[in-house]
């Protein structure tokens, strides 16, 4: 990759971001694309937000950026438009300079949406209308995940989270955005009436991540799951979680991370070029990684 006066930047801001795969997937696909664009990690704490924005607005090359923790709720303010899926779920992950306008954007609703998309066109009697969906944790992404369980069609959404305040704070902004839907909050110890009667469990938590031995639900839970239940683990790394090993070996359909990064990934960097991206390259560079 070379870096000439034209070349143009994109990023991600975070803090921390040194941990972040984008930088590699992203210009994997750049170099495969023959661009003269860059995509850097820009570590920017929540303090500095507002200037950094200010900044990154200033310098012309740059042509869009995502955002990770913790600032997806709060560069809403600093943006001059958001989508409506963006304002849907109440945060943005992908920024694009439009003439001279900061535009904010959701994709990871989409990203969230393709393994389940290709897995529903496999199985063709998979009827997410059918039964509720329990989601694990109340975080950012549990709110991208509520919004493409709504947008799934599930007929409930049954949020499990630790802190009862915020709990409430969730419910309180999501239904003021998604209105007149199905959406519940409940703390752990109401999870194994759920999950009877549960369609799909996603672990929108970081229990399990890394080093971390221990899962979201039990063994004694996971048994509880009806046999055509899905479990959908956010995390990617370690690959499988031990939640997603328990789930595969009471014959549950299992489905990592790893595709929600790279279709959330994949979507922002068509829209920031306007053009297709190989997809393929990106996930073989993340594979290779991993
Ligand atoms: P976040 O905003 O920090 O939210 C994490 C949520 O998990 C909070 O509700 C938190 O509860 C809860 N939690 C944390 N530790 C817990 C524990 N020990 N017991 C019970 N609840 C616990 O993080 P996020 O951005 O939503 O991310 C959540 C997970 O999704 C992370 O593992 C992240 O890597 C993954 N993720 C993956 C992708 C992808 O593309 N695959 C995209 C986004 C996120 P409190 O609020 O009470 O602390």
């Amino acid at each position: 990759m070379s870096v000439s006066g034209t070349t143009k930047i994109l990023g991600v801001i975070g803090f921390p971001v040194s941990h972040s795969l984008s930088p590699l997937m992203h210009n994997a696909a750049i170099a495969t694309l023959g661009l003269d664009y860059t995509y850097v990690p820009l570590p920017i704490t929540v303090a500095d937000l507002p200037t950094a924005i200010a900044g990154l607005r200033a310098i012309q090359s740059v042509q869009g950026f995502n955002l990770t923790i913790p600032h997806k709720i709060e560069v809403i303010p600093l943006l001059d438009e958001v989508t409506a899926i963006a304002l849907a779920v109440g945060a943005v992950n992908t920024v694009k300079r439009i003439g001279d306008r900061l535009v904010g954007t959701n994709t990871d609703v989409a990203g969230f949406l393709e393994p389940l998309k290709q897995f529903s066109e496999q199985q063709l009697d998979c009827d997410w209308t059918a039964r509720p969906a329990i989601v694990l944790g109340s975080g950012g992404a549990a709110r991208a995940v509520v919004a493409a369980c709504l947008e799934l069609g599930c007929p409930v959404i049954h949020v499990v989270g630790r802190d009862p305040k915020k709990l409430k704070k969730f419910h309180g902004t999501m239904t003021s955005q998604l209105r007149d839907y199905n959406l519940r909050v409940h703390p752990w110890t109401s999870l194994p009436h759920l999950l009877e009667v549960a369609g799909i469990i996603i672990n929108a938590t970081p229990i399990g991540m890394a080093s971390d031995p221990n899962t979201p639900i039990s063994e004694t839970e996971m048994m509880l799951l009806p046999d055509q239940a899905i479990a959908y683990d956010l995390i990617y790394t370690p690959r499988p979680t031990k939640f997603l090993q328990m789930a595969a070996a009471r014959g549950l359909k299992a489905i990592d991370g790893l595709e929600m990064l790279i279709n959330q990934g994949a979507i922002a960097l068509e829209w920031w070029l306007d053009q297709p991206v190989p997809i393929g390259i990106m996930r073989q560079a993340l594979l290779d990684h991993l």
